[in-house]
């Protein structure tokens, strides 16, 4: 359906679609591709840039829509999958923040409304002032956060460094009863090394908006201990694809009128 769409066109605004080698092959007067949304990784980068095109993404328009459900994810998993029986609250509890970029951070800020106690891991952000405006404390090692977190909300991107990254070692060293939360993308889990964990320890729990491979498995093993909703739900309100649609076409007539590449990622 892209292929024969993209013919003509000089600029390309998508959501989930894959930009292939192929797709950018087939466009010749192709000059800009936006992702409407946080991740890029559905854009042949490598591609991209040998044709010259510049790939933009909308960096921060979804973040909010993300970061409550995240919070909700929390209280979902505190309060039993919201089923009867005695739960827990989140206030009090430490709240692990994996990467502080723009849904990291608002995730910080309302878990600090919330009443947790929150601390962060971003080896890329050596400004420890950005942390400490939101009373977030910062600590320096992966190994550091999960150990100290009774919910770890995951926003790393998926990079080479990145997948397959979080399973075993750090979920067996999370604290009692501890939940891992995941709006981030589903190849940062290690699946095998998730399922290992909480096979050997019953008070884990997994919860994640980006059904994993092993969803089967996991649901049949983990109980309510495990929740993956039905569809990735993050970004999926009206206020954040109104804001990554103007974003985008924004960008696109911002690129042609004065250049601006302000939000290329190809560089
Ligand atoms: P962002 O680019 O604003 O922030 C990412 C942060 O990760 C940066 O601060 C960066 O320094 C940090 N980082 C990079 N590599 C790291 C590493 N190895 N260890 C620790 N930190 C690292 O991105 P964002 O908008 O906050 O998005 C975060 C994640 O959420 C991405 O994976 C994105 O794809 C995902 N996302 C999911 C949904 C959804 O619908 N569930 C929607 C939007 C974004």
């Amino acid at each position: 359906e892209l292929l024969s769409a993209v013919a003509d066109v000089d600029a390309l605004i998508i959501r989930s679609d894959k930009v292939t080698a192929e797709v950018i092959e087939a466009a010749r007067n192709l000059k800009i591709v936006v992702r409407a949304g946080a991740g890029y990784d559905n854009v042949d980068l490598a591609a991209a840039t040998a044709r010259g095109i510049v790939v933009m993404n909308t960096p921060g328009q979804n973040s909010n829509a993300v970061a409550e459900l995240a919070l909700a994810m929390m209280i979902f998993m505190a309060r039993n999958g919201f089923t009867p029986g005695t739960g827990s609250e989140i206030q009090g509890k430490t709240l692990g923040i994996h990467a502080y970029g723009n849904v990291g951070r608002l995730v910080g800020r309302k878990g600090k409304a919330m009443g947790m106690n929150v601390i962060a891991y971003d080896p890329f952000i050596t400004d420890s002032a950005v942390f400490e405006a939101d009373g977030v404390k910062k600590v320096n090692s992966v190994e550091e956060l999960y150990k100290n977190s009774d919910y770890l909300s995951l926003h790393i991107p998926a990079t080479e460094q990145t997948k397959g990254s979080i399973g075993y070692d750090l979920l067996m060293s999370m604290p009692k009863g501890a939940t891992l939360v995941n709006t981030a993308r589903k190849e940062v889990i290690d699946e095998a090394g998730v399922v290992r964990a909480m096979t050997e320890r019953e008070d884990l729990k997994y919860i994640t908006d980006i059904a994993p491979d092993a969803q089967a498995e996991m649901a049949g093993k983990f109980g309510k201990r495990f929740f993956a909703t039905a569809k990735k739900m993050g970004a999926e309100t009206a206020e954040a694809n109104i804001n990554a649609g103007l974003a985008a076409a924004r960008q696109i007539v911002d690129f042609f009128k004065t250049g601006d590449t302000r939000f290329q990622v190809n560089r």
